[in-house]
This record gives C-alpha cells, structure tokens and sequence, in this order.
C-alpha cells in the first residue's frame, strides 16, 4: 500500500525508482525514509510523551506490581541509567531493592 502524500495528505501517490511522487502536489521524497528513521533507534516516550534516551533517569508514575512476586515498585521510585529495548516493555533497567527488570514507558517520566 502506498502512504499518503505527507504535505497534501492525497492517497493517489506512486513509486518513481527509489521515490515516492504525489500527482497532485508534485511533492516528492525518498522510499526508505521511514526506514531510517526506525534503524536510528527506538522511539520510546514516557507517560507524558517526552522522548526518552538511552542512560536517561526516570520515576515511576504509578504503583507497579512485579509478577510472580510480592514486590511492588512505587510511585515516585527513581529509575537511573535506563536502557531503552524493543518490545511490549521498551525499558530495561535496575531497580535499587528490587533488581533488574523491564518497564513500560507509559507508566514513568522523564526525571
Ligand atoms: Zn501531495
């Protein structure tokens, strides 16, 4: 499926050797575009929508339970030196008391 013509929003876009063309507005721009966007790195943003990066330090905005455990990580915990991962939880990091584990972007924000 082709995309949408980013400047005029047309849906009548075509592939010209390695670029798309938009018929109605001329625009042009380059096939791979989004996939260099994707290989920079992952985009991971926090419950707020701030761009979080890598070694970033965060805190937690809602109490987490940690499965299979009693332990649960609270609201307000500091989080330093996050590494960003892809997947479902897109944080892997160290948690004083609790260890390593894997977070939610969703649920911290950016310290
Ligand atoms: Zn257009």
């Amino acid at each position: 499926m082709m995309p949408k013509c980013p400047t005029c929003s047309s849906e009548y876009t075509y592939e010209d050797g390695s670029m798309y063309v938009c018929p109605e507005c001329a625009h042009e721009w380059p096939i791979n575009a989004v996939a260099e966007a994707e290989e920079a790195g992952l985009v991971v943003r926090d419950a707020y929508g701030v761009l979080l990066n890598e070694g970033d330090a965060v805190t937690v905005v809602k109490d987490l339970k940690i499965k299979g455990s009693s332990l649960v990580v609270k609201v307000g915990t500091k989080v330093r030196n996050i590494r960003l991962i892809d997947g479902d939880h897109n944080i892997d990091c160290k948690i004083d008391g609790i260890g390593a584990m894997q977070l939610k972007s969703e649920f911290v924000k950016k310290a």
